[in-house]
């Protein structure tokens, strides 16, 4: 087995729980392995610290599956910790709610995979090759603890460029289950929406912001709604459904406005709208958030949920100047009294940094705001670690 020797600083995080190691951490060299290797990190004093999923393609070069007490990682382990999964995520069905994640990776206790339900299909989402070996006892639990009709595999995009992935398996394979021959429905909270889960963003929806859209839902009613960054309009439907009187959503890719379009239609089946009712715009948010500022129209409720402007460390400064220019891009459009809600799903964007950057782009329009609720993830993505709390809400009233 491969052995890992780290930092006494990165033991005590390890100690404590962090689930990684970084390549630039690891401290002995030539360590040999593939993906999927197991790899046991021991202590200073030589006592058994960690075993986790070694990786010698991913920056994260060790993912941790148990730390402090030594146990046989195999099918038995996988199986307590989905179990105990499935049970957390019981009473999602009794909101009405059949699309959700199922594993939500190292908080979970499954480091670098997601799994997503849509009804009667599942999404495994890999984010490390280290999984491949396993994928036959996960394929094989996956069958025997719940009762489903499909499985569709995808991987991360750096996973798609490994040299070292298993022939065997590609990106959006059916690992189990019949063909997808019809669209795939699944509810939130009672609401039917269609997902794409072969060339969707993710595993096809944003599962994440779903108790932040039954807030929407909450506070729709007869206001005009602006979805900045609509994606499948999931938050547009949720406004329509708290009966908010028009939704303009502003996107720059046009799939993902086919994708809401056949959404919303799904709520409404025969509706047809006028255009001040439901309208969309195929556009840069910002130039097009700037754009509504220089006209007359304001909005009740203005939604910005853009997608993470922070993929690394580095763009932290320029994630956070973004933040704060979309921020204050967006109060200029909400009507006074209006709220604005706006999230950063970017991990290197910490939270009380991400609230302090709206405050002051609010703040430079020279309107006032109260601050009316902050929000997370919903409960189907518990998390254990920092970098496992990516997404931060906030709603503000607007003076
Ligand atoms: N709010 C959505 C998720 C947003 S994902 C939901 O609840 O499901 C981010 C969206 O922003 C994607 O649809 C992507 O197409 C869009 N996007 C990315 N960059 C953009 C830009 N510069 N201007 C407008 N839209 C952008």
């Amino acid at each position: 087995m491969i052995r890992i020797k780290i930092s006494k600083t990165l033991e005590q995080k390890i100690r404590l729980g962090y689930p990684w190691i970084f390549d630039y951490q690891v401290q002995n060299e030539k360590i040999g392995g593939k993906a999927g290797d197991l790899a046991v990190v021991y202590d200073s004093k030589n006592r058994f610290l960690a075993i986790g999923l070694y990786d010698p393609e991913s920056k994260i070069r060790l993912r941790i599956l148990k730390t402090l007490n030594p146990v046989a990682i195999d099918s038995n382990l996988f199986k307590e910790r989905f179990d105990r999964a499935i049970q957390l995520r019981k009473f999602l069905s009794l909101e009405g709610t059949t699309g959700y994640r199922l594993i939500n990776g190292e908080n979970d206790g499954f480091p670098g995979l997601v799994l997503d339900r849509y009804e009667s299909t599942i999404v495994l989402k890999l984010y490390t090759s280290a999984w491949i070996p396993y994928l036959d006892i996960l394929i094989r639990l996956f069958k025997t603890q719940l009762s489903v009709e499909r499985c569709v595999l995808r991987q991360s995009r750096k996973l798609t460029e490994s040299k070292i992935i298993s022939k065997k398996y590609s990106e959006g394979q059916l690992l189990f289950g019949s063909k997808i021959s019809e669209p795939i429905y699944f509810k939130e909270n009672g609401i039917s929406f269609v997902v794409d889960v072969i060339s969707g963003q993710k595993t096809g929806f944003y599962l994440d912001q779903r108790d932040n859209r039954q807030k929407i839902r909450l506070l729709s009613k007869g206001k005009s709604v602006l979805n900045v960054f609509s994606y499948t309009g999931a938050f547009s439907v949720y406004a329509f459904a708290g009966g908010a009187n028009s939704v303009l959503e502003i996107d720059s890719n046009p799939i993902a406005l086919a994708a809401s379009r056949k959404n919303i239609r799904l709520y409404f089946q025969n509706r047809n709208f006028l255009s001040e009712e439901f309208d969309q715009i195929k556009a840069d948010g910002f130039d097009a958030l700037s754009n509504l500022g220089l006209g007359k129209k304001r909005y009740d409720l203005v939604i910005l949920d853009p997608p993470a402007f922070a993929r690394r460390k580095k763009q932290t400064k320029a994630a956070l100047n973004a933040y704060k220019k979309l921020a204050q891009a967006g109060a200029k459009v909400t009507k006074s009294g209006g709220i604005l809600f706006t999230a950063s799903c970017s991990v290197h964007v910490q939270t009380d940094r991400f609230y302090e950057a709206v405050f002051s782009g609010i703040r430079s329009t020279g309107r006032g705001y109260k601050e009316i609720g902050r929000a997370g993830h919903a409960k189907d993505h518990p998390f254990t670690f920092r970098e496992g709390e990516y997404l931060k809400g906030i709603f503000c009233e607007i003076a």
